[in-house]
């Protein structure tokens, strides 16, 4: 795997990277936040404590100055009961916050108490704390009063309601509290502060035990959070499987996209590869006949680059300028869609003005959604085509115009031969009723000077039918050396369209090899080609397979070339029958075919045989001489045609 594709492959592991970062830096924030707190509580505690204390300290200062006070107005009077209920400040002072006042004398026995000690023991604290102030004569003033009463009193509303705020002794005893269940046992997990109490606090008056080491000591109601809070943790632990679940979803995501990116890539690269090795010209167009895309090979086609092409309107580039109505009205039809199915030809013109023969054929173009958008056309160059079948056509026509010159020869050079008997007949008996007349003695000028201008006329007639038979015999083959097999081949050419068309199988089994021959290449190829196309029409009415066989065969210093077909036969006539000028069972034969074939073969010095074939049909052969005939000579087989016709 190389590195390129390691980074898109794993950019799914992104997001989720992304968000454990993302959750830890969110702990690391709430997680200070909460020391932050932490903090800012315990200094707020410390502060609160520091206050509490010096509050509680004000406190008793204050309840000492008020019983200083009495100790003064007490100065003078008698220690007794009296003097001590009927002190106003003894009654503030109870109804604050002491418990009871007591008047020691010197010797700590108690002159006077109020409320009186019955009553005392009503008191719900067992544990009671006094405040001493030395009166007249060494006696002493006690005021009890209770921690908790002191606590209710001396710490305000809203420290007591976020604080349980305790007095503790030396030995760490809860002396009193706010609350009724303190909080100490739980320590360790609040936020707790102590602040010493120094000095006032006395145990008991007589046993002058000092409290010197209590306390005052705030413990936060609500513990603070330790660490993180637990609802950034349900965050945390909601937050990380969503985002696994989002990634993995990315994952499978990322993995279907590539999957299809690939899909799609090798989709585009197959069809650009069949595109361009495509001997098709494609092109697409919208329903204005804009040019939405062409192929390579259609870019080649009109010598055009398809930048030059795309985007482009009708009329186009490539029409020829004389035949751009004709296109114009074309291309209207074919893009209301009556293009014909079996497709239509046309003639463009290539970029350097060659005229390019095209057959089109039109198909609607149909986007993803199954909406057809214009139309696809594909277009073969047929150019070769066109003008192989033109010079085969051009070829044929020569062909045929050559035979019915050799045929029109024939029928000349045959009424020629035939009318020449006549004519000399003609004249000799022209010839033998004048000498009758004279040996009679008829001296008629008229009839002799008539039978004179017959005779003269016939003869005459004669020479003009002979002088045209000489014209017409004397034209001679033009031997040369020639490879028959390859004239065999070429008359084949010729014919096999031919056959085809009429559904004839054309088998050719020519002998391995064929030494040279001395011959008229143009007239063994006609040869070939009259007895093929015999053959063919012959199977024309033959059901079943049709089938003609040209084979060569060399022996005896002669090659013998045979055109077999498996047609219906000769129907016992003999060579010299068919041969005949002028015979033909066809109806719009001529009859000429095989007296021609028969001439040129008996002019090379050769023999045109026909016979039944073995499983029935017609064998047609003709042979030539192998040896190189007398080119000085040659003319001498060949100067009256129809003398050889004859011979064997
Ligand atoms: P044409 O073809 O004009 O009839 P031809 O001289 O070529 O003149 O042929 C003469 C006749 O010989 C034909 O009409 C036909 O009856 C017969 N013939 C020639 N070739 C065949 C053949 N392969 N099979 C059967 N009959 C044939």
């Amino acid at each position: 795997m190389n590195p390129r594709e390691l980074l898109p492959r794993s950019l799914w592991l992104a997001p989720l990277g992304l968000s454990l970062i993302f959750v830890l830096g969110v702990l690391a924030w709430v997680w200070a936040n909460e020391a932050d707190e932490r903090d800012q509580l315990r200094q707020t505690l410390i502060s609160d404590a520091l206050s509490t204390e010096a509050q509680l300290r004000g406190r008793i200062e204050d309840e000492r100055g008020q019983l200083r006070q009495l100790a003064a107005a007490l100065r003078g009077q008698p220690r007794n009961q009296d003097s001590l209920e009927s002190r106003p400040e003894v009654n503030a002072g109870l109804r604050r916050l002491w418990q009871s006042v007591t008047w020691l004398d010197a010797r700590n026995r108690v002159q006077a108490e109020v409320p009186p000690v019955s009553e005392a023991g009503a008191y719900e604290d067992g544990l009671s704390l006094h405040l001493t102030a030395a009166t007249e004569g060494e006696g002493t003033l006690v005021v009890r009063y209770a921690p908790a009463l002191l606590l209710k009193r001396g710490v305000p509303w809203w420290l007591a309601r976020k604080y349980d705020v305790q007095l503790v002794d030396s030995a760490d005893q809860v002396i009193a509290s706010t609350t009724d269940s303190p909080l100490r046992a739980a320590l360790g997990e609040r936020l707790s502060y102590r602040v010493a109490l120094p000095g006032p606090l006395r145990a008991s008056p007589l046993a002058e035990t000092a409290l010197t080491d209590a306390a005052v000591e705030l413990t936060l109601r609500e513990p603070p959070t330790n660490g993180v809070k637990p609802l950034a943790w349900v965050l945390v632990a909601g937050f990380l499987p969503l985002i696994a679940v989002a990634s993995w979803l990315i994952r499978r995501q990322m993995r279907q996209v590539q999957r299809a990116e690939v899909a799609g890539r090798t989709e585009a690269a197959w069809r650009r590869a069949m595109e361009d090795s495509a001997l098709v010209a494609l092109r697409a167009r919208d329903f204005d006949g804009r040019l939405l895309y062409v192929n390579r090979t259609f870019c080649e086609l009109v010598g055009l680059p398809a930048e030059a092409l795309v985007g482009l309107l009708p009329p186009m580039p490539y029409w020829p300028p004389d035949a751009l109505e004709e296109l114009t009205e074309r291309n209207r039809r074919n893009l209301a869609g009556q293009a014909p199915r079996e497709g239509f030809e046309a003639r463009w013109r290539h970029a350097s003005g060659r005229p390019v023969d095209v057959m089109v054929f039109e198909s609607p173009l149909v986007d993803a959604g199954g909406r057809q958008i214009g139309w696809m056309g594909s277009i073969i160059d047929v150019t070769e085509r066109k003008r192989l079948e033109e010079r085969e056509r051009r070829e044929v026509e020569t062909l045929a115009h050559n035979a019915r010159l050799t045929m029109l020869g024939e029928v000349a050079s045959t009424l020629a031969h035939e009318l020449n008997q006549p004519l000399t007949a003609i004249a000799s008996y022209t010839a033998g009723v004048s000498n009758s007349l004279a040996k009679l003695g008829v001296q008629d000028e008229l009839v002799c000077g008539a039978l004179q201008r017959l005779g003269q006329q016939a003869a005459h007639a004669g020479r003009i039918v002979a002088r045209i038979r000489e014209f017409l015999t004397r034209r001679e083959p033009r031997h040369e050396r020639c490879d028959l097999h390859e004239v065999v081949r070429a008359a084949l050419d010729l014919m096999r369209r031919d056959c085809q068309r009429r559904g004839v199988q054309l088998e050719l089994a020519l002998a391995p090899e064929v030494p040279p021959v001395w011959a008229d290449a143009v007239l063994i190829e006609q040869v070939v080609i009259n007895l093929v196309r015999n053959a063919t029409d012959a199977l024309q009415a033959q059901a079943g397979s049709r089938r003609i066989t040209v084979s060569s065969r060399v022996a005896g210093g002669f090659v013998r070339v045979t055109v077999q077909d498996n047609g219906p036969g000769l129907a016992g006539q003999r060579i010299e029958q068919l041969c005949a000028p002028f015979y033909s069972t066809k109806p719009d034969g001529m009859g000429m075919g095989l007296a021609i074939c028969r001439s040129i073969i008996e002019a090379h010095q050769g023999v045109l045989d026909a016979d039944e074939a073995a499983g029935g049909g017609a064998v047609f052969s003709f042979s030539l001489p192998l040896e190189p005939l007398d080119a000085e000579a040659p003319a001498d087989a060949s100067s009256d045609m129809s003398d050889t016709r004859t011979s064997p």
